[in-house]
């Protein structure tokens, strides 16, 4: 069956929201960018199924443009909070479903929280965090913050651990943490069985406290 294309809109093509934009696009949905710049929006109209010039605090002008019919809305301005607050604003009062805003600081996030944008990002940070943990541990290959207390890590499988199962490592009796999943070059093996075994080099996703995931990575593998 054929893969349901989502609908989304980008305010703001510049790093960030060009980034998403095109890597969107890339991937075959239908993206509408808009910059109130026309050298954004013509640099971006390869990398969009339409680009259009707007300010996205013209309320008049979103909704012409049918802003409200799409599912997704990511306000990507960078430096101009005031700009920021008053789309997310204008998005929610249309009932967007999901409006994916990048925030500044943590006033910036406070506000956007309060208006209801569904979900906010702090790009910086936020790969700083990831950088962090690729450049402290060898075995963490990628890693996805779900809150201060919870994660997921991909962890590269050691020799330590190299064609044993779930059941010989029971992790979440010893550490409190489940392997979601085991992926193997291509493959991707989700809800494994507790009879699989995991060779050197697999990537295992495993989810849990920090605490919990850091004792596996430290003296479980
Ligand atoms: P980044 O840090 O991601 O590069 P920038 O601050 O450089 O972000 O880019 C923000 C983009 O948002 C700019 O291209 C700017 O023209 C656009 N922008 C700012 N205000 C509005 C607005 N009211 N309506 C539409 N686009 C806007």
């Amino acid at each position: 069956m054929a893969k349901k294309l989502k609908q989304f809109a980008v305010i703001g093509l510049g790093r960030f929201g060009g980034s998403i934009c095109k890597e969107l696009y890339n991937m075959g949905h239908q993206v509408l960018a808009i910059d109130k710049n026309d050298s954004k929006v013509n640099e971006y109209t390869q990398f969009a199924t339409h680009a259009v010039i707007a300010d996205s605090t013209d309320e008049k002008a979103l909704q012409s443009l049918g802003v409200r019919n799409f599912e997704y809305v990511i306000v990507a301005i960078g430096d101009d909070i005031q700009t920021s607050i008053l789309t997310t604003l204008l998005l929610k009062e249309m009932n967007v479903p999901n409006v994916w805003v990048k925030a500044q600081n943590s006033y910036h996030h406070k506000v956007l929280d309060k208006i209801g944008a569904d979900r906010i990002i702090h790009p910086e940070q936020d790969m700083g965090i990831r950088i962090a943990q690729h450049l402290t541990s060898e075995k963490i290959v990628d890693y996805i913050e779900l809150s201060d207390e919870y994660s997921i890590v991909e962890l590269l499988a050691t020799a330590k651990i190299h064609n044993k199962s779930l059941i010989d490592l029971d992790v979440r009796a010893k550490y409190g943490c489940t392997i979601l999943a085991i992926k193997r070059g291509e493959n991707v093996n989700v809800s494994p069985l507790p009879s699989e075994r995991i060779l050197e080099k697999d990537l295992l996703i495993v989810i849990g406290h920090k605490n919990d995931l850091k004792r596996f990575e430290d003296d479980g593998m």
